[in-house]
C-alpha cells in the first residue's frame, strides 16, 4: 500500500502542482500497489502517510500553510520515521527556516530543511529545464523568491531557467526531495515519479510505457 497526502491544496493548489498525486497513484496503480491518496486542508492534523505532497501558491496562503505546519508539529517526526515530503516552489520554500513575501515581510518557515528564501532581483516566469543526476527534468517555473541552501544539496543543476539562483534548483535529503518545477512536474517527468515512488516503498519498479515519455521527450526536444 502507497499512501499519498496533498498538504492544503486551499492555499497550495494555485499552480496545478495537485496534478502530483495524481500521477503517482496512476503510476503506482499500474505496478500494482493498491494507493490510498487523500488531501487535506489548513488546520487538518497530518495523517500517517508514505509521501506529503506541498504544492505553489501565492505569498499569503503560503505564509497560512506554513503556519498550519508548524502548528500542526508532525511533519518532522514523520520525515524522521522515513516519510518522503515533495514539495514545489512555495511548498519549497516554506519548508526553510525563513521566506520573504511581498512587501519585504520575513515570514518564519517550518525549519525542516536548511534554506532562505528572499526576494529575489525579478520574478522568475518560463520553461526551466534542470538535471538530477544526469537527467532531464522539465518544467514550468513561476516565482518571486531565491532560495539559498545552507549545508543541504540542490536536486539538480540548471541548465535553463533559474531555480534556486540561477545555478541549482531545490533541495535533495533524505526526507526532502524539492523543486521550482511545475508542471505538474511528476506528470511531465515520468522516470521522476517512479524514483519518488521507489524511495517512498523501497522496491524498483518495472518499466511502464505510456504517452507521458513521449510527451516528456517532445518537451526535451523542444527546450534543450
Ligand atoms: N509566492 C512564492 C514566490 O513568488 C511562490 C510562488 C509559487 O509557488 N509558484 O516566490
Amino acid at each position: 500500500m502507497l499512501s499519498i497526502v496533498t498538504l492544503y491544496p486551499e492555499a497550495l493548489g494555485t499552480y496545478g502542482d495537485g496534478g502530483n498525486a495524481l500521477a503517482l497513484a496512476h503510476r503506482a496503480h499500474a505496478r500494482g500497489y493498491r494507493v490510498e491518496s487523500l488531501a487535506i486542508s489548513l488546520g487538518s492534523p497530518l495523517p500517517a502517510a508514505d509521501i506529503y505532497l506541498l504544492g505553489g501558491g501565492e505569498d499569503g496562503p503560503q505564509r497560512q500553510a506554513a503556519d498550519a505546519l508548524r502548528d500542526d508539529g508532525s511533519l518532522a517526526s514523520r520525515v524522521a520515521h522515513g516519510a518522503l515530503v515533495v514539495a514545489v516552489c512555495a511548498g519549497l520554500q516554506i519548508l526553510g527556516q525563513s521566506f520573504e513575501v511581498a512587501g519585504g515581510r520575513i515570514a518564519e518557515g517550518v525549519g525542516l530543511i536548511d534554506a532562505e528564501t528572499r526576494r529575489g532581483a525579478q520574478r522568475r516566469v518560463g520553461n526551466a529545464v534542470i538535471t538530477v543526476d544526469g537527467r532531464y527534468v522539465v518544467g514550468f517555473e513561476n516565482h518571486g523568491g531565491d532560495t539559498q541552501l545552507g549545508g543541504e544539496a540542490p536536486l539538480g543543476q540548471v541548465v535553463r531557467g533559474y531555480g534556486n539562483d540561477g545555478a541549482v534548483d531545490g533541495v535533495h535529503t533524505e526526507g526532502v526531495w524539492g523543486t521550482y518545477l511545475h508542471g505538474p512536474v511528476l506528470a511531465l517527468n515520468p522516470w521522476l515519479c517512479d524514483a519518488v515512488i521507489e524511495r517512498a516503498t523501497g522496491e524498483s519498479l518495472g518499466p511502464y510505457a505510456s504517452v507521458a515519455d513521449d510527451l516528456y521527450q517532445a518537451r526535451l526536444a523542444a527546450l534543450l
